[in-house]
């Protein structure tokens, strides 16, 4: 039944996508609101499913992989060099971002004073570095899971799995029934991802009719720059990452995951992919307890690409009202874009929410956001799309370290 499911998923998930964009088409010259009212609930119903199953696989999933890592040092050796992974990737996200933008900045409008006063966008409150740090840390053991709010349910399941690590003997009971359910989340997640053809068609019809007639002039141009750099990070650091750190064959690391890639492209949710990224990674080969403990914690702190679309972002929202970012300023982007990526939920639309933060710090006007509000859904699919596979490439790179520490191991007895 895997074998089956290996080979069919991702044909169908493209067949799934190219008829949705066809479907998508024909409704944008029929016009109407027939995508929207008819096929993206189904769309919905389907990450509906992917997202119900988000704490219980974060949960389950860490906690089994703290579990069967054995060792508590080993826990915080691979949390260390998975952090520092993470960090250092979305930093260069968001240089290649700045880079990229400003070599077509030239071809970006200054928009009209009239138009950009009239602009309006309702920022949500963009946390403070120090109110998010605090959050992480629950006050509740249920609420964070009721509110799906990740970073605190990752704290619980570290300490829970930590905690049944140094019970010893008498956490055994709780180990196996972590690793009991553990396999009955990842039985019920095979089920949901089967429907992720059909999910796929109906979102990506109502995305291409929804948005295609806006997609016109710069706004196409912005987009289209936010996508040079999301593939240059793609082709550069992710190819020579699985090359040099995991000892893989890009070509074959990107056949494996294309599953994940095109979900995270149409769900435009990392949280939502995170189970079909743990069954490409551990199909490609990779440490189960590696990818069950570095994946879901890449899908809430690891966002390269939401990081190169706020450095996009960003500098040409200053274009538009006539601002040169200085140097000092393009420091600070690369600063604040990676820690509000850090803090950006792995969720639909999280990214702009949090650019807010960004041109904050700058001292952009927020409103800026309104010009590009409209078509966020095509950044998002390609920044969700890198986000996750950012965290596969950590997984196969901790991975190879893993296997080749248990053969030195294995070599010493
Ligand atoms: N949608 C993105 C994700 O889930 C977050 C974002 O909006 O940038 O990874």
């Amino acid at each position: 039944m895997q074998q089956e499911r290996k080979l069919n998923l991702p044909a169908w998930i493209i067949i799934g996508m190219l008829a949705g964009i066809l479907v998508g088409f024909i409704f944008l010259k029929i016009g109407g609101t027939f995508t929207t009212d008819y096929l993206k609930p189904f769309g919905t119903i389907y990450i509906n499913l992917l997202k119900f199953m988000v704490v219980p696989v974060v949960l389950f999933s860490i906690m089994s992989g703290v579990i069967s890592l054995n060792d508590l040092k080993k826990v915080g050796s691979v949390g260390i060099k998975t952090f520092i992974y993470y960090i250092c990737t979305t930093a260069l996200a968001v240089v290649i971002g700045l880079v990229v933008v400003n070599c077509f900045k030239g071809f970006f409008p200054v928009l009209d004073s009239s138009v950009t006063a009239g602009l309006e966008y309702e920022a949500a409150e963009a946390p403070k570095i120090m109110d998010v740090i605090v959050n992480i840390f629950p006050d509740n053991l249920l609420k964070p899971m009721v509110d799906t709010n990740m970073l605190p349910v990752i704290v619980i399941a570290i300490f829970f799995g930590a905690g049944v690590l140094a019970a010893g003997e008498k956490g055994k009971m709780i180990a196996n029934l972590v690793e009991s359910m553990d396999e009955v989340v990842m039985k019920v997640l095979m089920m949901i991802i089967k429907l992720t053809p059909i999910g796929v068609f109906c979102l990506m019809a109502d995305v291409v009719a929804v948005n295609g007639a806006k997609v016109v002039g710069s706004l196409a141009l912005v987009v289209g720059v936010a996508y040079i750099g999301y593939i240059l990070h793609l082709v550069i650091v992710y190819s020579l990452g699985v090359k040099f750190l995991a000892g893989m064959s890009p070509i074959r690391f990107f056949k494996g995951m294309a599953a994940a890639m095109l979900t995270a492209f149409t769900t435009t949710s990392s949280n939502a992919t995170l189970p079909i990224n743990i069954e490409c990674c551990n199909d490609m080969g990779a440490e189960p307890e590696i990818s069950s403990f570095v994946l879901p914690l890449g899908a809430t702190i690891n966002m390269d690409g939401t990081a190169i679309y706020q450095a996009v972002a960003t500098v040409f929202i200053a274009c538009c009202y006539g601002i040169d970012l200085t140097i000092g300023q393009m420091a600070m982007v690369v600063v604040t874009a990676t820690l509000a990526s850090i803090g950006t939920a792995g969720v639909s639309g999280a990214g702009m929410i949090m650019l807010s933060m960004v041109l904050l710090q700058v001292g952009l006007p927020v409103e800026g956001i309104a010009i590009i509000a409209g078509v966020d859904k095509l950044f998002d699919m390609g920044r969700t799309t890198l986000n996750i596979t950012g965290d596969a490439t950590c997984a196969m790179w901790l991975s190879k370290v893993e296997r080749r520490n248990k053969e030195k191991l294995a070599a010493k007895q």
